[in-house]
């Protein structure tokens, strides 16, 4: 802006120079305004290549920040992967203890998947992991609250504001609506299977760190486990 203000001077001084009697002067005017044209000339390039350079960012901006999610999020199923569930998991270790709402971790285990994939095939298990990440998030509706696919056919819940009465509701709301599921044959629209899940509940007590909850968790599940599947155990 300032170089082209600085040329429209330069012609006003030029013009003005024309009407006077100052011969020897006009010529290197008229090359100082040649300069400076050009000069213009090199500012708007420069200018372009900088708006250009600006939009770059912000594209690239925008593509980092998708793929920063992305890294967090399991493609399959939809829900947070391991490595989002450790940074959550870490944040609610870190938060401070309150009277009445301290923090749960709930895990939850396909039963028997093992006999899914035997029967079926990967690719019907992979529909029922894909079918479970659907009810997981539409059951874990608080956005305080967050389901992740812990690894495999294991899944957990981390509420870092909730109570071991509202995390074991919780629980036993995926693992209706899990047994309520039906994998159908496409096409024939045949029922081809029907999945439970096991869940095992645990609240965050002072001095825990994760791996502790997580074991207590575990421990909890295993429970479930042992005493039949299908069901959920508070620890
Ligand atoms: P339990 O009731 O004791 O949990 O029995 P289970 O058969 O579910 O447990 P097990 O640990 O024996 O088997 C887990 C199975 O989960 C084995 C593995 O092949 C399957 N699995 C893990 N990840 C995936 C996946 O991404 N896709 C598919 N299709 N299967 C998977
Ligand atoms: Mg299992
Ligand atoms: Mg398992």
């Amino acid at each position: 802006q300032h170089a082209g203000a600085f040329g429209d001077q330069l012609d006003s001084l030029t013009a003005t120079l024309a009407g006077t009697d100052s011969p020897q002067l006009a010529p290197q005017l008229q090359d100082v305004l040649s300069g400076v044209m050009k000069m213009r000339g090199s500012v708007d390039v420069l200018q372009q290549e900088f708006k250009a350079s600006k939009d770059e960012i912000n594209r690239l901006r925008l593509d980092l920040d998708r793929a920063r999610s992305e890294a967090f999020v399991d493609p399959l199923t939809g829900v947070l992967n391991r490595r989002g569930f450790d940074q959550k998991l870490q944040r609610m270790v870190a938060q401070p203890a309150s009277a009445d709402s301290q923090g749960c971790l709930v895990m939850l285990d396909i039963d028997h998947f093992k006999n899914v994939n035997d029967t079926h095939g990967h690719l019907i298990g992979d529909k029922v992991l894909q079918a479970l990440g659907e009810v997981l998030r539409n059951t874990v509706a608080d956005p305080a609250h967050v389901a992740a696919r812990f690894g495999g056919e294991e899944f957990a819940i981390v509420m870092p504001e909730a109570t071991v009465v509202q995390a074991t509701a919780l629980a036993e709301a995926v693992r209706n609506r899990t047994r309520a599921m039906r994998i159908r044959q496409r096409g024939s629209n045949e029922v081809l299977l029907t999945v439970t899940l096991s869940g095992g509940v645990t609240a965050l007590k002072p001095g825990d760190d994760e791996q502790a909850l997580i074991a207590r968790a575990d421990a909890a599940l295993y429970r479930a486990k042992r005493s039949g599947r299908d069901r959920v155990t508070v620890e």
